[in-house]
């Protein structure tokens, strides 16, 4: 008899649980007319969101339909609306609205996360967010667009709220994109503001001193201990009253899971994140997996647990695809593990941040570290080749090499 995996979602842990499923049906000698895999998302590509800060962000695409071909991965076009956990199916919409049933044996819950925006008054109206690929694309035309207007404060100058990861790398990369739409000569101002103590507040102290110095290098300014109040056409004002001329607020304040996260009767952690078991199925709902940046799933026995960080969705999704064919061909699951975490943050043209441990001790910093940061860009967490053998052993070894 026929059975199925739906795998919601084709980035990082999609891809990955589409792969490792489909690995393990090759191994054994399982053929794809008796267990399908279908991976439903609005298209067959993968957005390599950890790059939407760069320039043209509109080619920050992946396509993955050649290598789903070569491993018998099945593609639905469409954006699931509904999961119904008890009859075991959930609801595709196509792009021409056309809307169909598609049952599932086992189904991998791999939709990613959204910005988050708090309500600030004018935030969704005048501000930006480079959280998915629409919205960079959005902001990169406002960006060239800046050209045309005359100069002014509010033109030349760019607020990025929040200064988390995204938040800095946003900033960091600002002053050279916005000098070469705008010109050398344009007097550019780029303001980060987080409520937090210090920049990159999860980082700890250890990587302080060098952030700060880049921002510093940079031209960068920050605004600590106070938050943005409100934004309006000509700019923002913050908690403490200070208001910046700006035609440019990039909101950088964190991410929450996919609300179809919500549609499940499951625990869920404050970032949306269902909470899994240790091989990643979802406690309440046995026959549904929840991976990537949708999972809240610990790393190791210290009580770790993943980021939302492509690094972690990448071996989380391996786990889940491995997981999901296992439960219906009758093998034992695997715990998923992910000890070793690492960050490599960007902060501009010539240099990056390389850290190791929850602790993040600096390892390298500076120009050796932004050529690491390239290869995980431009490199490592590209999809592998479109041939079985490569993407087997790509998928093998997100599940067991640590860096
Ligand atoms: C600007 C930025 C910089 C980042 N930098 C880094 C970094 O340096 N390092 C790092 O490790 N991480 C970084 N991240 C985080 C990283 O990109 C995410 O953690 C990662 O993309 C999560 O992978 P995922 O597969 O869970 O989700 P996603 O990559 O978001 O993929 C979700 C997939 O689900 C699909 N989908 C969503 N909803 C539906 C639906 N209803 N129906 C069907 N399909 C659906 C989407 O189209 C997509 O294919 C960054 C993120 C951003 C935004």
């Amino acid at each position: 008899m026929s059975r199925n995996i739906v795998i919601i979602g084709s980035g990082f842990a999609g891809m990955m649980a589409a792969l490792g499923a489909s690995r393990l049906r090759h191994e054994k000698g399982v053929s794809p007319d008796e267990l399908a895999i279908t991976v439903v998302s609005p298209a067959p590509e993968m957005v390599i969101r950890p790059r939407l800060y760069e320039r043209n962000p509109e080619q920050m695409v992946a396509p993955l339909a050649e290598l789903f071909a070569a491993t018998d991965i099945d593609h639905r076009q469409g954006s699931v609306e509904t999961i119904d956990s008890a009859a075991s199916t959930i609801t595709v919409v196509a792009a021409d609205g056309a809307s169909a049933t598609l049952p599932y044996d086992r189904l991998v819950l791999a939709a990613g996360s959204d910005g988050f925006a708090p309500p600030i008054p004018g935030l969704a109206e005048f501000g930006f967010a480079a959280t998915q690929l629409d919205e960079a694309v959005a902001l990169d035309r406002h960006l060239h667009a800046l050209a045309e207007k005359p100069a002014s404060a509010a033109r030349n100058t760019v607020v990025v709220g929040g200064a988390g990861f995204t938040g800095l790398e946003f900033a960091t990369e600002m002053p050279g994109r916005l000098s070469e739409i705008l010109g050398e000569d344009a007097d550019i101002r780029v303001i980060i503001v987080d409520r937090s103590e210090h920049v990159a507040p999860a980082m700890g102290a250890e990587p302080r001193p060098f952030i700060e110095e880049r921002l510093r290098a940079l031209g960068v300014e920050t605004r600590l201990n106070v938050g943005i109040a409100a934004l309006d056409k000509g700019g923002v004002t913050l908690g403490d009253g200070e208001r910046i001329e700006t035609s440019t607020v990039i909101w950088s304040g964190g991410m929450r899971a996919s609300p179809l996260t919500a549609q499940l009767p499951a625990e869920r952690d404050n970032l949306g994140r269902i909470v899994v078991e240790p091989d990643l199925r979802v406690p309440e709902a046995p026959h549904i997996f929840a991976t990537g940046d949708t999972a809240r799933a610990r790393t190791d026995a210290a009580g770790n647990y993943a980021a939302m960080s492509c690094q972690h969705a990448r071996r989380l999704g391996a786990f889940a695809g491995h997981n999901a064919a296992a439960d219906l061909l009758g093998e034992p699951t695997l715990p998923y593990d992910q000890p070793v975490y690492v960050t490599c943050l960007d902060l501009g043209p010539d240099a990056a941040i390389f850290t190791r441990g929850w602790d993040s001790q600096v390892q390298i910093t500076g120009a050796q570290a932004k050529a690491v940061k390239k290869e995980i860009n431009e490199v490592w967490i590209y999809p592998p080749a479109a041939e079985r053998t490569a993407a087997y052993e790509n998928v093998l070894a997100a599940r067991t090499i640590d860096f």
